[in-house]
């Protein structure tokens, strides 16, 4: 533990979401009941299927720019993955569960066998934007502090402030399916088409809904020469 991380755990000692055990946000015997997924899913959002390979998408999901999704937990079955998730994005926004978060997706890995060499070259993470404003309100983008963790943990290159948000959108959780595909046009752009060449993106995230943000960073980013597109989250719902 560093020094400033020593002092503020002496003035604001952290308490698991679990269990309120003091020491960590979230301890060991709490991340053990969470059941972190042992197969991957197709990233459709309705009953998706749970895939025989690897990863890649089902046959209703071919013309998706999206290559497929890693998701470690589902959202709901779990009050505890509520719990963590929300915590994360809302007030009192506990920054520092992005390790612990980052933890969860990198067991998923392990228990799928994605951590492999082949997988991971060639790769660069890369977090869902936020608008400006947004971010500055909560002072931090939760997707970016989970991009970052990864990134350490995998040896894979995390590139900020590439992929932007340029447009405002309403939330999209009020809007219905063809609603918020509308609401996400042109809300995104790559400033240096340069840096994500040829490479395999993973875009990170913490929830994936109903995907749609995923896909048109996916169009934007293969439009600008990426050779696939990944999404990757701590949890997914439906
Ligand atoms: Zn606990
Ligand atoms: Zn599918």
């Amino acid at each position: 533990m560093d020094n400033i991380n020593f002092l503020l755990e002496l003035f604001f000692p952290s308490f698991c979401l679990g269990c309120q055990s003091e020491g960590t946000f979230l301890c060991s015997d709490c991340e053990h009941t969470l059941e972190i997924s042992e197969f991957n899913y197709c990233l459709c959002s309705n009953q998706p299927l749970r895939l025989p390979g690897l990863t890649g998408k089902c046959n209703r999901c071919v013309n998706k720019k999206l290559t497929g999704l890693y998701s470690a937990l589902p959202y709901k079955e779990k009050f505890l993955t509520k719990k963590l998730i929300y915590q994360f994005k809302y007030e009192p926004y506990i920054k520092s569960l992005a390790r612990s978060l980052a933890d969860i997706l990198l067991e998923h890995l392990v228990l799928t066998k994605n951590l492999t060499e082949e997988i991971w070259q060639n790769s660069i993470l890369l977090p869902v934007p936020m608008e400006k404003s947004k971010q500055k309100e909560r002072g931090y983008n939760q997707a970016q502090e989970l991009a970052k963790e990864l990134g350490h943990s995998l040896h894979v290159p995390t590139v900020f402030d590439n992929l932007i948000k340029i447009k405002k959108t309403e939330a999209q959780m009020k809007l219905k399916a063809k609603e918020r595909s509308e609401n996400l046009l042109g809300a995104f752009k790559v400033k240096n088409p340069g840096q994500i060449q040829d490479k395999k993106v993973f875009l990170v995230d913490d929830v994936y809904t109903t995907g749609s943000t995923m896909e048109e960073c996916a169009k934007v980013l293969k439009d600008a020469g990426a050779k696939q597109v990944w999404g990757i989250v701590v949890a997914r719902e439906g």
